[in-house]
């Protein structure tokens, strides 16, 4: 099939090159031409596992393109994949001008029967107000022609993207009930009968359901984790361990252990503009979405969580301390800087005076990018921070070691050299990786996220 990507982004794509792997004509376009650029050298311009590769192999032969040209992208593809980003307006609800902008080009270019697929997110009703605009520029244009707009929220994360959209869980698809909401219908089962060979993974419904069913979904997995990060204020209190409570919940089948983590907070391009959307969306039906309200509190406390330590800790003039941070993207395995708990966490050091060296396994260049960003009006202050070729680098004389990530290559450190390099061996883990015992069997001062420290009492409830 003819397929148009439009917005080339982390879920653009990831949805362009596994579509193109099954064999489909996909063509990805992007308002970014520096993105396009990359793409068309050979380069891909974020950082996921096996995207590389898939890319690469399409592109070759001949069923991936990427171009800025906007009549062509809508010319090519008889289904319209919508991707572009939906960020948060000033007051956190869903900013819908990239993807009305989207459908604008599809109604001025379009010469036949289209599917046009919001994969964006999107709240609940952008549906209809895709389908108007597409309409308003074929009135405008005195033309007939049909189409259909289809709700097909992406689910995938980043860092296992490829194998979340070529292994999906569910694929939701809302279409609308009419004639060519059947002939949509027909069009995305033919698209995705391949990755449903094992069994029917297809969820149909509704238009307006499938768009709430992605804010439900983040809405739930972010309520999991603050739900747990409150958990583990009070924990550290009372002498409990957050982390085998985790367990002794995570063990009843009807909760499961997902999504119950405690740490320094979520980030990432998904799930904190969502939650704020859905929320900001309820205030404009006059409800109030108090689960929500709380779950956006508690983690815009939990991401200021290693600096609160640190501070409890060193003192609140840090101008003469320094510190290692190891892990600046929002999770591992991706570059994603967007919300990342370690930009609050730099922010708060080198205003208080600190020094900081830093090291991730992919965001350094993002990294710099976005701080350089953050820190417009302070360059000074950026100039603190000092980034690393390696995690061992950012030891040298540090007061403490503070993780922010939890990348696979942090688990298993050598411990004799991080006390060796430390100037204290102290070490704030915000993402509760080791053990507190060993820890403190291995020297070290050790702080996790709702874990007493060995020894200490709690106090009574
Ligand atoms: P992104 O910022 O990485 O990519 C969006 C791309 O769209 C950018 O490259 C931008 O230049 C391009 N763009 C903007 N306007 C355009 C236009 N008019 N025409 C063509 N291109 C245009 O965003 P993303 O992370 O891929 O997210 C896209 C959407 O998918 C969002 O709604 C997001 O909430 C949702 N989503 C993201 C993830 C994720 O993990 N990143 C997962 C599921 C859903």
């Amino acid at each position: 099939m003819n397929i148009t990507i439009i917005g080339t982004g982390y879920v653009g794509l990831v949805t362009g090159a596994c579509l193109a792997e099954f064999g489909n004509h996909v063509f990805c376009l992007d308002v970014d031409q520096r993105k396009i650029d990359i793409l068309n050298s050979g380069e891909i311009p974020i950082h996921e596992p096996g995207l590389d590769e898939m890319v690469a192999r399409n592109r070759e032969a001949g069923r991936l393109t990427f171009s800025t040209d906007v009549a062509a992208s809508v010319q090519h593809g008889e289904i319209q994949f919508i991707a572009v980003g939906t960020p948060p307006d000033e007051d956190g609800s869903a900013d819908l001008q990239y993807v009305l902008a989207a459908a604008r080009n599809i109604g001025k270019h379009m010469t036949s029967f289209k599917v046009v697929v919001d994969k964006s997110t999107v709240p609940v009703g952008s549906a209809d107000k895709v389908r108007h605009e597409i309409q308003s520029q074929l009135s405008a244009r005195h033309s007939l022609l049909k189409f259909s707009v289809v709700s097909n929220p992406e689910f995938l994360k980043e860092g296992a993207a490829i194998e979340d959209f070529v292994r999906p869980d569910r694929i939701v698809i809302g279409c609308e009930d009419s004639r060519e909401g059947d002939q949509a219908r027909e069009l995305m089962r033919k698209l995705y009968a391949p990755f449903n060979r094992n069994h029917d993974r297809t969820l149909w419904m509704d238009v307006r359901s499938a768009e709430f069913t992605k804010y439900a979904a983040n809405a739930m997995l972010a309520t999991r984790i603050s739900f747990m990060n409150e958990l583990a204020g009070l924990a550290e209190t009372v002498g409990a361990d957050i982390e085998a409570v985790r367990r002794g919940v995570g063990s009843d089948p009807r909760i499961g252990y997902s999504f119950l983590y405690a740490g320094c907070g979520y980030g990432g391009s998904c799930f904190p503009k969502d939650v704020r959307a859905l929320e900001r969306a309820a205030r404009e039906y006059d409800q109030e979405l108090l689960i929500l309200r709380a779950v956006e509190a508690v983690n815009n406390k939990q991401k200021r969580i290693l600096g609160k330590k640190i501070v409890a800790r060193f003192g609140e003039n840090l101008s003469r301390r320094h510190f290692a941070v190891w892990g600046l993207a929002f999770k591992p395995n991706t570059d994603d800087m967007r919300e990342a708990t370690s930009r609050l966490l730099l922010h708060e050091l080198v205003q208080r005076g600190a020094t900081v060296a830093v090291y991730d396994p992919a965001a350094m260049e993002e990294a710099k990018r976005t701080l350089a960003q953050d820190f417009l009006d302070s360059p000074e202050a950026l100039s603190r921070v000092r980034f690393c070729d390696s995690p061992e680098e950012t030891l040298d004389g540090a007061d403490a070691l503070a993780i922010v990530t939890e990348w696979k290559t942090f688990r298993s450190p050598d411990f004799d050299q991080i006390r060796s390099k430390l100037r204290n061996p102290v070490i704030f883990d915000g993402r509760n990786l080791f053990e507190p015992d060993v820890m403190a069997e291995a020297g070290f001062e050790y702080h996790g996220i709702g874990r007493p420290m060995p020894g200490s009492q709690g106090a009574a409830l």
